[in-house]
């Protein structure tokens, strides 16, 4: 039956493009974060949506589950396939064709296997930004972004992948090319199928192109890292921010003492030059459309008030695009320094910025109560209300171990205070196979039973990626 059925994928994509040995197959198997580790009956590398639409209906009649997969890059172990060997995993990277710009309708089509970094380069070298950016863009792919709705650096102003994407083509579990590739700012007619594919982690559909929104590039940005001492005037400062700069605030993330530690640990050139290691430090960009001189006036004039009303203690603003770039790398390398660490216990929660201050109070006083000497690496998207609030070990002790005792109730005490704030337990990694349990536990009753209801009458058979997201 094995052999019948690979014989059909080679028909349909050529022999090269169906990976069945240990060698080609390995490097598809681990996620990111080597937490999981899968096996496939193959690697399928497909080149165009209707091959794509053939592999959808050849494993639909085999009864064989498909994994989609992108860069390989996602948090929750969406991406890698389960121990039986009986999944195939779906890799997009040859589908990577910007396939047009429309200056006039400011939009973007391509492949859904296209690099991110691949596409801000393109669009800004025709004068326009794609404001989608998170640390992972060198790798991971345009339909992986889509399908985990991912968030970033620059949500606070132009949104996360959703509010970016207006179309999308999609084959779904019987192997049926939707095309809803329209480059419409408005359309009401009926349910949104393209909101229901983006965030879905290819457990609905496989996302084979888009049309993205594009932007008018800045003309000038300014980036400045900021003292605060503690979360009540980090967060007063963000909304005296937005209240001052409106949309011209267009990044501002927070890095506690413990998060820069780590990080000085492991890249000792990363050292913040804010003086005296402040509890908080914030990264914060303005981006404007008018002079340098305008946003630049704007950002002191800003500092100053915060500076008197109390808000922060000392700032750096930085003074060329180098040393603007060195602030954000020392953002992005938390993500690195913690993988270069070990193990580490990672929460991607999102609460309402008026519940932030008592949440972080409360799960600190708590997590370091009953866990003595771990380290709370906390940092994220601020103005967002997004928190990777990561528990580390205490130092000296095994993450492995430390991880084996303590992740359910670690999960358990952190996801509890997250509901008690109304918050999320996944602001922007999604779900994958990682949160599958979380997800049943928190989601409430009602929304969970409404997504199986969906999981079923999309893909009644079960193939597409299975025990991710929901089981059903
Ligand atoms: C250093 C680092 C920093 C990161 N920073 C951020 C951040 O700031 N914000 C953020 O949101 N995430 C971040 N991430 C997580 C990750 O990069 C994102 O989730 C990203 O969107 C995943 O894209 P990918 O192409 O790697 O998808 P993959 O990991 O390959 O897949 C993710 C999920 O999408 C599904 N999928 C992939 N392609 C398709 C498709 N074409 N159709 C249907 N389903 C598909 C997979 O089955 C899986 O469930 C970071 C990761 C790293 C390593």
């Amino acid at each position: 039956m094995s052999q019948i059925f690979l014989n059909e994928l080679e028909a349909i994509l050529g022999k090269n493009y169906v990976l069945t040995s240990e060698g080609d197959t390995t490097p598809y198997l681990t996620d990111w974060r080597k937490r999981y580790t899968g096996k496939a009956l193959a690697v399928l590398l497909p080149s165009n949506t209707q091959e794509v639409a053939a592999i959808v209906k050849a494993c639909a009649k085999a009864n064989i589950a498909i994994v989609p997969q992108g860069g390989h890059t996602g948090f929750c172990g969406g991406a890698t396939p389960d121990a039986s060997g009986k999944q195939v995993v779906l890799n997009l990277k040859r589908m990577n064709q910007v396939r047009e710009i429309d200056a006039s309708n400011q939009t973007i089509s391509m492949e859904a296997g296209c690099i991110l970094q691949a596409v801000q380069e393109r669009a800004a070298s025709e004068g326009f930004l794609f404001p989608l950016s998170l640390g992972a863009e060198g790798s991971c792919m345009i339909g992986g972004n889509l399908a985990t709705n991912a968030g970033g650096t620059n949500v606070l102003r132009y949104g996360n992948t959703r509010d970016l994407c207006l179309g999308l083509e999609v084959v779904t579990a019987q192997g049926e090319i939707w095309n809803g590739l329209k480059g419409l700012r408005k359309d009401n007619t009926g349910y949104d199928l393209r909101d229901l594919f983006i965030g879905s982690e290819g457990t609905l559909g496989i996302i084979t192109a888009a049309v993205m929104k594009l932007y008018p590039l800045p003309i000038s940005q300014w980036t400045t890292l900021v003292a605060t001492q503690d979360i009540a005037s980090t967060i007063a400062l963000l909304n005296l921010f937005q209240k001052r700069a409106t949309s011209l605030l267009t990044g501002f993330e927070m890095m506690t003492q413990e998060s820069l530690a780590l990080n000085e640990k492991h890249f000792p050139q990363m050292r913040n030059p804010l003086q005296n290691n402040p509890p908080f430090t914030v990264l914060i960009e303005l981006s404007d459309h008018e002079s340098e001189e305008h946003v630049r006036q704007l950002l002191e004039s800003i500092l100053e008030e915060a500076f008197e009303g109390g808000m922060m203690s000392d700032a750096v603003i930085a003074t060329n695009l180098s040393q603007a770039n060195s602030f954000w790398h020392m953002r992005e390398h938390i993500t690195l320094a913690q993988a270069a660490e070990g193990a580490n216990l990672k929460h991607d929660i999102t609460v309402p910025l008026s519940a932030l201050e008592s949440f972080i109070q409360e799960t600190d006083h708590l997590i370091r109560a009953q866990y003595p000497g771990v380290r709370i690496i906390n940092f994220g998207h601020l103005g967002d209300g997004n928190l990777h609030y990561n528990i580390a070990p205490p130092e000296g002790v095994d993450a492995q171990a430390f991880n084996l005792a303590y992740e359910k109730p670690v999960h358990e005490l952190v996801y509890g205070q997250v509901e008690r704030c109304g918050g999320s337990i996944s602001a922007e990694h999604g779900v994958g196979q990682l949160k599958l349990e979380g997800l049943r536990a928190h989601k409430g009753a009602v929304a969970h039973d409404l997504m199986k209801t969906l999981k079923r009458a999309l893909d009644p058979q079960n193939i597409l990626n299975p025990h991710k997201v929901v089981s059903i």
